[in-house]
């Protein structure tokens, strides 16, 4: 095995956007909407920073994303954003877990 595969310097890719995204926003280059920031499984293990509402960008494009701290625009990613928050609720109805369990 090299001591230095291509799915290392991916990782490192990854881990140094991970951390340019922290506590951040993003808008996408070309974009005047500023997009609220979630991580998304990339190739199998690698987790990226990506627009919440998945909107221009695939992981194949991290370097089209540009962090910032300016407020979130996009009305998806706030819609999306304002839907986790209700999510996130206490629920008084219990889904079945497992509803076509046999
Ligand atoms: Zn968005």
């Amino acid at each position: 095995m090299p001591s230095s595969s291509l799915g290392e310097l991916l990782a490192a890719v990854v881990a140094r956007a991970v951390v340019d995204f922290e506590d951040r926003n993003a808008y996408v280059r070309g974009g005047s909407a500023v997009h609220a920031v979630a991580t998304v499984r990339w190739l199998g293990d690698l987790e990226v920073p990506a627009p919440l509402c998945h909107v221009g960008v695939s992981g194949g494009e991290l370097a089209a994303l540009r962090p910032t701290t300016a407020p979130v625009t996009c009305r998806r990613c706030l819609r999306k954003q304002g839907a986790d928050e209700l999510a996130a609720l206490p629920s008084t109805e219990q889904l079945p877990l497992f509803p076509f369990r046999r």
